[in-house]
């Protein structure tokens, strides 16, 4: 298998690809001189820090291996590929309103580059895709499918691997590298910072998810990694506004595909609230809440820290009883747990903000347990409330906030829940609200 595209240090070669020559590859220096600074040339960034043997590094990309003043990068340049058949097995059938999307999709990429779909939690946003990609693969054009967060990546990967069964797809994260190829990339956005100028498509799922919205050096990743004449198709459930006006094209799906209208959470009071969770307890109501749902639906537990996840589950679980457990983003069985939740394993499973979003279970309600924490903004209560009856045939899940306040995030986000059900029924996209 040829690697191609992918700008890498001489250690990293060693460590992903031991077995390529590099003698025919291309050289080029990893850092280059601006003044009294140094470039990176993986990030673009201007570093003026030193190590004390006096040569410089790159502060602003070590989450890769790190770069220095000394070191370069081996390539293999990109060459065409050739045009061939797509093979797409995916058995579901479009709703009328992501059919109407997929195909203005399709058209307006001849005249459009920068699209944004912003569609509702659960409306099907990556089927949407599908044959667009299909279009793309068979016109032998590179993809790279990418998000800030590692569980979107799993998800998304595990969906195309459905879908295109005989396509090569590679997936890249910090945890996990699986090369196929570089035609059809599954990545974080930080892996995007080692190829330049090599996509002609690149779709940003979660594109407001922390830390992409925040950090300018993944936009830029974006940018560096895409053609000049490529195209980038965002998506998002809550995408800010700043993004719907400079996209030149706009897609607005209101509706979930299984035409049920989006939970609208329920607000918890409990006054005591902050109190009761320092010395690890939940007040008894919650609890009996708590079991109650267990008793109909598997439940998502949100927490607002790690701290609270294990507390929380040793009290539940001292109070009644059922199978549970915790995850968050250093747990390093993480992604079996994941697995284990969506085969139905737990009734319950606590989490932090890293389950907000992508992924998709079946038959769960949601708790958010305080609700009105700094870090639940607005898109992620939306986020988290889309978690709640995605797919499966039960359709009474529950959306909870517990509170000991009101706060503008959880009036802003109920409202927009509301807005959207209000939108899909004036189109016909719901049959109820
Ligand atoms: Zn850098």
């Amino acid at each position: 298998m040829e690697i191609t595209g992918q700008r890498l240090l001489k250690k990293e070669w060693q460590a992903f690809y031991p077995q390529v020559d590099l003698s025919q590859a291309k050289k080029i220096p990893a850092m280059t001189e601006l003044g009294s600074d140094w470039l990176c040339q993986r990030c673009g960034e201007v570093s003026h820090e030193k190590v004390p043997a006096g040569f410089f590094y790159c502060p602003f990309c070590l989450v890769l291996a790190r770069v220095d003043s000394r070191s370069f990068f081996y390539y293999f340049p990109a060459k065409k590929l050739s045009k061939k058949k797509a093979v797409l097995v995916w058995q579901g059938e479009l709703s009328e309103p992501q059919c109407e999307i997929a195909d203005s999709l399709i058209q307006d990429h001849a005249t459009a580059q920068t699209f944004l779909l912003w569609a509702v939690t659960g409306a099907g946003k990556t089927e949407i895709l599908f044959p667009l990609l299909q279009r793309l693969l068979e016109q032998g054009k590179r993809v790279a499918v990418t998000s800030p967060r590692v569980d979107v990546c799993n998800e998304l990967f595990l969906r195309f691997r459905q879908a295109f069964p005989k396509e090569k797809i590679s997936i890249f994260h910090g945890q996990v590298r699986k090369t196929a190829g570089d035609g059809f990339v599954v990545c974080t956005v930080h892996q995007l910072l080692r190829y330049h100028q090599y996509f002609d498509l690149v779709i940003v799922d979660e594109v407001d998810a922390f830390p992409y919205a925040e950090d300018p050096l993944l936009q830029r990743a974006v940018d560096h990694a895409q053609k000049s004449t490529g195209k980038r198709v965002y998506l998002s459930a809550t995408p800010a506004e700043s993004l719907k006006q400079t996209v030149d094209r706009l897609y607005y799906l209101p509706a979930r595909y299984h035409r049920r209208s989006l939970p609208v959470p329920e607000v918890f009071f409990s006054w005591r609230l902050e109190k009761q969770l320092q010395i690890g307890r939940l007040p008894k109501n919650i609890l009996a809440k708590l079991a109650s749902l267990v008793e109909k639906n598997n439940v998502l537990l949100f927490c607002p820290n790690i701290s609270l996840l294990q507390k929380m589950a040793d009290c539940i679980a001292q109070e009644f009883t059922v199978r549970l457990t915790t995850v968050f983003s250093q747990d390093q069985e993480r992604l079996v747990k994941v697995e284990n939740m969506r085969a139905g394993k737990y009734q319950l499973l606590l989490t932090t903000t890293i389950l907000e979003r992508g992924v998709t279970f079946e038959n769960v309600s949601v708790v958010v347990l305080q609700a009105s924490h700094r870090i639940f903004k607005k898109a992620s209560l939306v986020q988290m409330a889309g978690r709640a009856d995605r797919k499966g045939a039960y359709n009474q899940a529950k959306v909870i906030f517990v509170t000991s306040e009101q706060t503008a995030a959880i009036q802003a986000a109920i409202n927009e829940i509301k807005q959207n059900n209000q939108q899909a029924l004036v189109r016909g996209l719901i049959d109820e609200m």
